[in-house]
């Protein structure tokens, strides 16, 4: 199984892929965590890709197929949460399951407005030790700014703010979006209506997976 979940920020793609990896017992890949991890232990690829995800910007597609190529399991499923971003790398993921005699089984596209997303993200808190994440109205921790799972601190992230967001938002629209005709034309395209709550979602996408939908 091999799933690809596409969406803007904030559509709660990441929670999702959390959710569905562990109770599917797939991996799951995350480059906007592996990016940040990169980011915070000042690595190369950190060095390389802090300014662009400081602006909200895409990191350059080289950089992230090759991040990519590094981490894709050669094992067992996996979901990709957060790639492919680009027609470009879209096309690059295709070439690199087919050469592992692989192929993706499905993309759930997660829809959702801008406004829902500036007002989901913009109350989110991201735990600085395990990543876990909350909302400030709609997923509360149990103590202010603390994690109820690690008891780390909760942060919000810099490209959480509502400027980068809408930058985000428009970056998603003009290099993201083509990917859903690009997918949509092999079949693999399922879409659901993202403003659900959470349990919903989990639901409708383990049933699109069971029935091939
Ligand atoms: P995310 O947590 O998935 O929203 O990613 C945070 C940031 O990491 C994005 O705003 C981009 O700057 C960068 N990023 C993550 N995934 C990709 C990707 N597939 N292509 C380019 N940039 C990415």
């Amino acid at each position: 199984m091999i799933l690809v979940f596409l969406g803007p920020p904030g559509s709660g793609k990441g929670t999702q892929a959390k959710i569905l990896s562990k109770e599917m017992g797939l991996s799951h890949i995350s480059t906007g965590d592996l990016l940040r991890e990169a980011v915070k232990n000042n690595t190369p690829l950190g060095q390389k890709a802090r300014e662009y995800m400081e602006r909200g910007e895409l990191v350059p597609d080289d950089i992230i197929i090759s991040l990519i190529e590094e981490v894709m399991p050669k094992e067992g499923g996996f979901i990709l949460d957060g790639f492919p971003r680009t027609i470009p790398q879209a096309i690059a993921l295709e070439d690199m399951l087919k050469r592992n005699g692989k192929e993706l089984s499905k993309v759930i596209l997660f829809e959702i407005s801008e406004d829902v997303v500036v007002d989901r993200i913009s109350g989110r808190l991201t735990c600085s030790q395990c990543g876990a994440l909350y909302h400030i109205k709609y997923n509360p921790p149990k103590e202010d700014l603390i994690c109820d799972l690690c008891g780390g601190k909760l942060i919000q992230r810099e490209d959480d703010k509502e400027e980068v967001i809408r930058r985000r938002f428009k970056v998603y629209q003009e290099q993201t979006q083509p990917l859903i005709a690009f997918y949509r034309e092999r079949n693999k395209l399922f879409s659901l209506d993202a403003t659900q709550s959470v349990e919903e979602i989990s639901k409708k996408i383990i049933e699109a997976i069971k029935n091939g939908s």
